[in-house]
């Protein structure tokens, strides 16, 4: 099969296209013919040079998010699963600690991805334990199960694992044009929130007012926390989904938190390290928030809203595998408004 194979980390020129065996599904795993699997510049390009999956991963086919069909099964799986459209969750947790019996999967310590640890999308074929292929609704095309399945269900896991958001609460979002951020837009209006969006630019406003925000607030030209307590009547707001971790734009969005507020984060792509006004985090008994990963309650939810429409994943361009490296510049260069998609069978 054609496969994006890395076999020494390096930069991108590490990612080469090659015709290796197809793999075949072991015991407890299905076999999926790839139609669909996400492309992520930033997270790829360190996959490549090693920064997230160690020696022992290598030779890697990497890809996040590879949707398709079950072409096979292995030993211990029902043949009733063959011909089923699925999404992958590449999240593998251990299954045994305290988090994982718990259900919360997405604080398990010991989690590993496939794609990184072990051979993910970027082929026409990829295996998987059984577990991990969710099937999705007939409504949704295998580029719109995978976009969906990169940010959705996270922004569950912020909204509802973290936050547990409540109907009518008041949310700011920021960074709410980015893929987390009109994720997160969407899920809080399905769960009932109020949300304000605030965005870096004008348009970027207006990309989330169109996902459904009821205020929209331009970071750098308006006052943040000003405009937060006009539209909120002077309290502030309840929750706010903070994954940008800018020191420049932080404390402005987290000076607008109201008494018992909520903050949660992830990602931390603005740099990582902001200042915290710790008088106001203790006198107004405020929390902040770790999130990484979900539940599978979480996928649950996500491919439900997308399978009826009520979450909207935007597929922006669907590329043949042979041109990731050309996907890569596109999003470098800003060429693209949402996301790329590689089909390996086009
Ligand atoms: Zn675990």
């Amino acid at each position: 099969m054609k496969a994006i194979i890395v076999r020494s980390y390096g930069g991108p020129e590490a990612l080469a296209l090659e015709d290796v065996a197809r793999p075949r599904p072991a015991k407890g795993e299905v076999l999926i013919k790839v139609r669909a699997v996400t492309v992520n510049r930033t997270r790829d390009l360190n996959v490549c040079a090693g920064q997230a999956g160690g020696p022992d991963a290598l030779p890697l086919v990497p890809g996040q998010d590879p949707a398709g069909e079950i072409v096979d099964v292995g030993e211990g799986v029902g043949s009733s699963r063959i011909g089923q459209r699925v999404i992958v969750s590449s999240r593998l947790t251990c299954g045994e600690c305290n988090a994982c019996k718990a259900g919360r999967g997405s604080d398990c310590p010991k989690s590993r991805h496939i794609g990184i640890h072990r051979w993910g999308g970027y082929a026409e074929f990829v295996a998987v334990p059984e577990g991990q292929a969710v099937p999705i609704a007939a409504s949704l095309s295998f580029p719109e199960a995978a976009v969906a399945m990169r940010h959705f269900p996270m922004a569950y896991q912020q909204l509802r694992g973290k936050l547990d958001i409540q109907p009518g609460e008041w949310l700011l979002v920021m960074g709410a044009s980015g893929g987390l951020g009109s994720a997160c837009v969407q899920v809080a209006k399905l769960m009932g929130a109020k949300v304000i969006a605030g965005a870096g630019g004008d348009e970027r406003v207006a990309v989330a007012m169109a996902l459904g925000a009821d205020h929209g607030i331009n970071y750098r030209s308006e006052d943040l926390t000003k405009r937060v307590r006009e539209i909120t009547g002077g309290r502030g707001v309840d929750a706010i989904c903070e994954n940008i971790s800018d020191p420049t734009t932080f404390p402005a969005a987290f000076a607008s938190l109201a008494t018992m507020g909520r903050l949660v984060t992830a990602g931390a792509h603005g740099g990582g390290t902001v200042p915290v006004n710790m008088k106001q985090l203790y006198q107004s008994r405020q929390r902040i928030l770790g999130s990484a990963g979900h539940d599978p309650i979480d996928i649950v939810k996500a491919m439900e809203g997308a399978g009826s429409g009520r979450l909207k994943a935007k597929v922006d361009l669907v590329m043949p595998l042979d041109k990731l490296l050309e996907a890569f510049q596109l999003i470098h260069d800003r060429k693209v408004a949402g996301k790329i998609v590689i089909d390996p069978h086009l």
